[in-house]
Formats: structure tokens, C-alpha cells, sequence
């Protein structure tokens, strides 16, 4: 596989500071497929709405897609209480939090998920766009799209579904947001790779913050180590901060910058994490 050419983009001259994220962004459609799905499934969500996609609906089809930040492990948990062996795709950027690596092999352990895959920035897309490792400062949306959108597109190729732990209150962009999504596939820029529609499962799409913490707490799973220092939402490290008390829950991301999505959840008809 190839690394794309992220000048040769179809209306980008460079990624210079142009929003990267929104170009390239999936559009959402509403197929039939979608509607009767919605219908078969309507009401469902957490552990059920999982059983029906994974078990039912995508047998082998479906993967997961996990940040492994603050609330990741009741989506995994869930997940694993269905079919342990579901692909869960971890977006490996090369600038996650040391602990967020040790949270991942913790949780992998205590919850006997069998095929975790870290996925990462093509090599020659770092070469070509971020050689000193400071595009995250000069161009988060480009940074976010060579290291976030870029290797989830390639790894969810083959997959009909993906399986995300999006909740409504975590931002405005997610606030109408669906238990069941399709979008167009957006492609990785490679010839042929732009082909169809993939539909998105958020199970936890009307859950609250209290209705995750209890979840926490009833199956006594682990917290990510950085929660308890006041990290809220937790991505990159050079683009999560503490949220300062009485703050709120994604203060600490991307702070003093118009942008509070890394760009793999934002259709394009939204200007609007993901992970
Ligand atoms: S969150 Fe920050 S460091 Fe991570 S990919 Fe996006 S811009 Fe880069």
C-alpha cells in the first residue's frame, strides 16, 4: 500500500490550513438498507443494539473503533461480553499518552478481547507532511488526518460496519446523532478505494455521563489512569489538557483552537472525537 498524496487531492492545492477533516469527510446518506435497519433495531442501544449488529446484522463484517480514553472500556466491555473476537481497531497516532498504551494492554487482559489492532500514520505520509513531528501545532487537521483518518480508512477496509462509543452530550456535532448511521466511503485517496457506503453503530449514543460512570462502577472496570489527574476526554498528548474544575467534559482538547472533532466522525455536512 501506498501513502497518499496529500497534495494531489482533488480541490486542495496543501494541507497548509485548510480544513483537512471536513473535506475529506464522509457524506451521510439514508438508504433503504439504512431505514429498514433502523426499523429491525429501533429503541435498541447498548449491549442489545451490539448483539444485533455484531451477531445478526455484520457476522464478521463489524469492527470496533476505540480511542481507549476515558469511558472506552464500557463500549468494550459490551463489546467483548458479545463476541470477545470482534476486531477492535485502535488508532496508534505516535503521540498517545504513555498511559493510555498500559490502559489498553490492562483492559485487553481483564476483558479477553482476542484482536486488537493498533493501526498508525503510513511512513511516508510523516515523511511527506510531518518530518519533525510538529504538524500537530502548525495544522491539527492535517495532523489528525495523516494520523487519525487516513489509517482508519485503510483499516476498515473490507468492513461493512464500525462500531464507535459516541455519546450526544460530548458536542454539539454529536448532539443529533443516530444509534445507526451510513455514510459514503470516503477512501484513502488510492484508486478505488472511495466505493460504497459503510454504516456506524454508536450503542451508546443517548447514554449520559452518570449512566457511564454507574456502568464503570457496577462491572468494576478500570478507569483510565489520567481520569483521576482531570482528564475528561482523552486523545493525543499534545492536544489534551486538564479540564480546570468546573469545566467542561472536552474542554481539554485542542484547547485555544476552533476545533473540537479529529475529523474521522464529521460528515461533510457538519463544520464541525472521536476519538
Ligand atoms: S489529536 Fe493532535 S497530535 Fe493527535 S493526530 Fe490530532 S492534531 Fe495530531
Amino acid at each position: 500500500m501506498t501513502a497518499i498524496d496529500l497534495r494531489k487531492r482533488p480541490g486542495k492545492a496543501s494541507m497548509g490550513s485548510d480544513r483537512a477533516a471536513a473535506m475529506d469527510s464522509p457524506t451521510v446518506v439514508a438508504s433503504p438498507a439504512l431505514q429498514r435497519l433502523r426499523t429491525a433495531h429501533k429503541g435498541l442501544g447498548g449491549v442489545e443494539l451490539l448483539r444485533a449488529t455484531i451477531q445478526t446484522e455484520f457476522p464478521g463484517r463489524i469492527a470496533a473503533v476505540s480511542s481507549f480514553g476515558a469511558e472506552s472500556a464500557v463500549l468494550l466491555h459490551m463489546v467483548a461480553q458479545v463476541d470477545p473476537t470482534t476486531p477492535v481497531i485502535f488508532l496508534n497516532t505516535g503521540k498517545l499518552f504513555g498511559e493510555t498504551l498500559r490502559y489498553r494492554d490492562r483492559l485487553q487482559e481483564k476483558l479477553g478481547l482476542t484482536d486488537i489492532r493498533a493501526v498508525g500514520p503510513h511512513p511516508a505520509d510523516l515523511v511527506a507532511r510531518d518530518p519533525h513531528g510538529g504538524l500537530w501545532n502548525a495544522d491539527p487537521d492535517a495532523c489528525c488526518f495523516i494520523r487519525k483518518v487516513l489509517p482508519l480508512e485503510r483499516a476498515l477496509k473490507g468492513f461493512d460496519a464500525s462500531i464507535t462509543g459516541r455519546k450526544r452530550f460530548q458536542t454539539n456535532a454529536r448532539a443529533a446523532m443516530e444509534a445507526i448511521e451510513e455514510e459514503k466511503v470516503r477512501g484513502t485517496g488510492e484508486p478505488g478505494t472511495a466505493v460504497g457506503t459503510r454504516f456506524k453503530v454508536n450503542p451508546l449514543a443517548d447514554w449520559t455521563q452518570e449512566d457511564l460512570e454507574t456502568y464503570l462502577d457496577e462491572h468494576k472496570l478500570p478507569r483510565h489512569p489520567l481520569v483521576k489527574d482531570n482528564y475528561l476526554s482523552i486523545g493525543c498528548m499534545p492536544c489534551t489538557e486538564r479540564v480546570p474544575e468546573g469545566g467542561s467534559y472536552r474542554d481539554g482538547r485542542w484547547v485555544g483552537r476552533d476545533k473540537d472533532e479529529c475529523g474521522i466522525h464529521l460528515p461533510n455536512n457538519l463544520d464541525g472525537d472521536g476519538i
